[in-house]
């Protein structure tokens, strides 16, 4: 009930999908902290995706891995950081992918919210495709 994680149609509608196949969506966080700020939500509602069942769970480390080889072709970033959400604001587990090139705590106290929310904006669906094309070099899909 009022999950946004779970209304599919309505994250297709309004994000762009990098990637979707039966078990997970990964679209643009629309609050992003940096350019290449990816969310990887398992299509199955739990509070944590460490409770997935194991075939799913295998699947959706498997598109971590994915998404973030493209992150990496993408953005060539210092590193992928990876943390997994849940329990907090959105009760949907998910797992959030981002291109750094500074620690995380560094990199959130140089970027200024405000800009964060403006450059979002903008560039979301243009930070996707670049996501989207470095992915159709490396990922053959399959679950
Ligand atoms: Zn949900």
């Amino acid at each position: 009930m009022g999950c946004t994680f779970c209304e599919l149609t309505l994250l297709r509608s309004s994000s762009t999908v990098i990637l979707e196949d039966s078990v997970v969506i990964c679209i643009p966080d629309n609050r992003p902290i940096v350019r290449g700020h990816i969310l990887l939500i398992p299509k199955r509602h739990v509070q944590n995706v460490f409770d997935l069942p194991e075939r799913e769970y295998r699947h959706v480390m498997y598109i971590l891995r994915t998404i973030s080889n493209g992150v990496s072709l993408a953005y060539n970033p210092k590193m992928v950081a990876v943390f997994v959400a849940g329990y907090q604001i959105q009760e949907h587990g998910h797992i959030h992918i981002l291109p750094l090139n500074e620690g995380l705590a560094d990199t959130l106290s140089n970027t200024p919210l405000r800009d964060r929310d403006e450059w979002a904006k903008e560039s979301l669906r243009a930070e996707a495709l670049k996501v989207i094309a470095a992915l159709s070099t490396s990922y053959k899909g399959g679950v």
